[in-house]
């Protein structure tokens, strides 16, 4: 045993973490933050992930908390890393592409293993954790027992992984979305990706034995000759380099004179920040739907925080809600049905596995007249137009992006 789950799914106790981590997030996380020291000692990084995700706390409340206790200077380095995850999200919308390819050839990686007993044999050991590579099977467990893991140990696990072990990425991808409380489809497949020289096309990350004993404090030295020299692009996977820019998606605008079924999701858990007043909501529901995550069972653990964390927000509306799950597509219309309500008000639903069920969802709705409406943060729609090439243009772009949104002085 590791250690057990620390996350607990509340606005409040995402705040709280907030509160207590902004002091050192300028200088200390600037030269501190690469730093692995193991379960339970995570102090230099803010361990915010699982709230940012959904939004239980805001990017932009990270990020201006920082600019506020360190000025924007000092907090260069921990909005820089917060805008990754925008830039992500933006880079994935305009490429929706990447993601059905990631869908489509997990499922190609799954069928094959069917028939191939090594090939079988090899995975099933790594995600055993008995690969006898002592770092790699710690943090397999790390995983699988806190639903987390620290920055660097999953680039250093995504590069064995890929180099070392030989595996398909799409099924480690696979494995950090099913076990990660924070998993989410752009920045894990897009991450990946990034380690496989498909981001960036042809540089990809290598772990390197210097690199784990430096930043875990020597808690791991792995032998020398026990990871691949060589890290090669895996570029050939994808001869024809990466699809076209598509147009960001523009969802459908509420009505404010329709009756109105509230939807939440894990997508957007601070749901009261949209107008809610100028609209005539009959209904309130929320949609469990991390089970989509994957075809193969996806953490207790992640499942538990998803379920607690849209309780905590129909709690803070002080409302009731029914609970719906994300199975048979028609769920949303039926509901929808029984309140008598003709549009549906959700946060908006990014790329992923979420989206491709609301397709579904989307179609028996369309059939019956129920429209499906979405609102978008002014955040995301801000950044989200420089997140078409590198990270540098977005990078560019936050003080600007920042003054916008109402940077506090300082
Ligand atoms: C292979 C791989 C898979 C990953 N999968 C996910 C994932 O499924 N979900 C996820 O949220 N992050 C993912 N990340 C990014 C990053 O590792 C985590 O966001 C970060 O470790 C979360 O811990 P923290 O909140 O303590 O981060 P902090 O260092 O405190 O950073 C603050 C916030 O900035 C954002 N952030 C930080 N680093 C990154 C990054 N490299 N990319 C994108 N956003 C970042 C996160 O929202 C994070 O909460 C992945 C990285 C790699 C290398």
């Amino acid at each position: 045993m590791i250690a057990t789950a620390e996350f607990i799914a509340s606005r409040e106790v995402g705040l709280a973490r907030l509160a207590a981590f902004t002091p050192i997030a300028g200088q200390h996380y600037s030269s501190a933050r690469n730093y692995d020291r193991g379960p339970g000692q995570h102090n230099s990084v803010s361990q915010l992930s699982p709230y940012l995700r959904r939004r239980l706390v805001t990017e932009e409340e990270a990020v201006m908390a920082a600019v506020r206790g360190h000025g924007l200077a000092g907090a260069e380095k921990f909005n820089q890393e917060v805008f990754w995850r925008t830039y992500f999200k933006g880079w994935l919308e305009q490429r929706p592409v990447i993601w059905d390819l990631y869908r489509d050839g997990l499922q190609a990686d799954l069928d094959r293993l069917e028939n191939d007993r090594d090939f079988r044999k090899r995975l099933d050991r790594a995600l055993a954790g008995e690969t006898r590579i002592e770092c790699f099977d710690f943090w397999v467990k790390e995983l699988l027992e806190t639903g987390y893991l620290h920055n660097h140990a999953r680039m250093w696990f995504a590069s064995i992984w890929i180099f070392t072990l030989e595996l398909p990425w799409r099924l480690g991808a696979d494995f950090f979305l099913r076990n990660l409380i924070d998993g989410d489809p752009a920045s894990n497949t897009l991450s990946w990706r990034w380690i496989a020289g498909l981001h960036t096309r042809g540089k990809t990350y290598q772990a390197e034995a210097w690199n784990i004993a430096k930043f875990t404090d020597q808690r791991f030295i792995p032998v020398e000759g026990k990871l691949s020299p060589v890290a090669d692009a895996l570029v050939n996977e994808e001869p024809n380099g990466l699809p076209p820019i598509a147009a960001i998606r523009k969802p459908v605008l509420p009505d404010q004179h329709f009756s109105t079924g509230l939807l939440i999701t894990e997508e957007e858990c601070r749901i009261e920040a949209l107008p809610l007043s100028d609209f005539n909501i009959k209904t309130v529901a929320t949609l469990g739907a991390s089970h989509l995550r994957s075809t193969l069972p996806v953490n207790t653990i992640v499942r538990g925080f998803e379920l607690a964390a849209l309780a905590d927000t129909v709690e803070r509306l002080g409302c009731s809600a029914q609970e719906l799950i994300a199975n048979d597509p028609k769920v949303l219309l039926n509901w929808a049905k029984e309140a008598n309500v003709s549009q549906i008000l959700t946060g908006y639903i990014p790329v992923g596995p979420l989206r491709d069920w609301m397709k579904l969802a989307q179609s028996h709705l369309d059939a019956e007249g129920v429209s499906l409406c979405e609102w978008q943060r002014e955040w995301d729609a801000l950044i989200w137009p420089y997140a078409t090439a590198g990270f540098f243009k977005v990078k560019k772009q936050i003080p600007r992006i920042l003054q916008q949104l109402g940077m506090p002085d300082c």
